[in-house]
């Protein structure tokens, strides 16, 4: 995001405390290292700048440590979001752009899944967000604050440029640790659950391209900043591929042979979440660049080839 706030000709000042993200990562801009949650630092930072908008990204996004530790969820994601918006209130800022998940909708009624239906999470981590998609709707109605949430669903692969991409500690996420295995730094992919009610028994997701995400931010951004109220969209490609899928097409994309084992499904997995983006297309003009998963697996495995160790490699 910083990257291409800065190619579009924006300033941008980044506030991260590092508890998972990484300052290489950061291509430009101010840096700030800090919580979100500690309101003399934000009074400062928002004192000092002029701030046109806020983009928020500092959230825990793993659903099953969410099953198991809540209460860090909802510290992390709900309430340090809480100390933001108030400190935005205070100094007059009043354009916002969250980025939300699915997991909102749990186990949908039908897919793909339209902003409407029904949001009823399934895991800690949905309802942190949900929580805080609905405080947006009141700071808008009470204080004005204009806000979009941004519904990712399975956000994947690196920038084209083989600079910037994922490192999580520990990995959790699917396409990730498929490459890792290619890379032989894991034996094995485990499958979480075989015994779904879809076509080969594993999870469908859509998978949508960082870079596209991106894209929608600075649509939104600007939505907000030509005085829309903003809004709730979904953003996904609209097509659903099973974890045997996506195994496969790293296959394809690695020449590895990633050795495969089945496992227990994991606590908090909704079977079938795909996106219907119909409203991000239509009101934002969004449309996602890389509909191909084999492409988005293959930015992915550009950046983990070249960076097997993450960010302690050198960028
Ligand atoms: N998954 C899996 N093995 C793994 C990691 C993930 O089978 O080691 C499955 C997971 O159960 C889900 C899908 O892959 O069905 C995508 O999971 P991920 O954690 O990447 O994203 P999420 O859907 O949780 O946002």
């Amino acid at each position: 995001m910083v990257k291409a706030l800065l190619d579009e000709g924006h300033s941008v000042a980044t506030l991260d405390n590092l508890s998972k993200g990484h300052h290489k990562a950061v291509l430009g801009g101010e840096f700030i290292q800090g919580d979100l949650g500690d309101p003399s630092l934000l009074k400062q930072i928002f004192s000092t700048r002029k701030i046109d908008c806020v983009m928020h990204f500092a959230a825990f996004i793993e659903v099953g440590e969410s099953v198991q530790d809540p209460l860090k969820y909802y510290v992390n994601n709900s309430g340090k979001t809480l100390e933001l918006l108030s400190s935005m209130k205070k100094h007059g800022v009043d354009k916002f752009i969250l980025s939300s998940t699915a997991a909102v909708y749990g186990e949908p009624e039908k897919t793909p899944i339209e902003e409407c239906q029904p949001q009823i999470p399934v895991n800690p981590y949905g309802r942190s967000k949900q929580f805080l998609e609905a405080v947006l709707q009141d700071c808008r109605e009470a204080y004005g604050i204009r806000s979009t949430c941004l519904r990712y669903f399975n956000a994947a692969g690196a920038d084209a440029s083989g600079l910037i991409g994922e490192d999580h500690n520990p990995e959790s996420h699917l396409i990730p640790i498929v490459l890792q295995v290619a890379l032989e730094q894991r034996k094995k992919i485990s499958i979480f659950g075989t015994d779904y009610p879809t076509p080969d028994g594993t999870c469908l997701r859509d998978y949508v391209h960082v870079t596209d995400l991106v894209q929608a931010h600075l649509l939104a951004a600007e939505q907000l900043m030509d005085g829309d109220q903003g809004g709730i969209y979904n953003l996904g490609c609209q097509q659903g591929f099973s974890v045997r899928q996506i195994i496969e097409m790293a296959r394809k994309v690695t020449g590895k042979s990633i050795p495969e084992i089945e496992s227990p499904r994991r606590p908090g997995d909704a079977a079938v979440l795909v996106a219907s983006s119909q409203m991000a297309r239509s009101e934002l003009c969004w449309s996602p660049k890389y509909e191909d998963p084999e492409e988005i697996v293959a930015t992915a495995w550009k950046w983990h080839q070249a960076h097997p160790n993450g960010y302690d490699d050198k960028v």
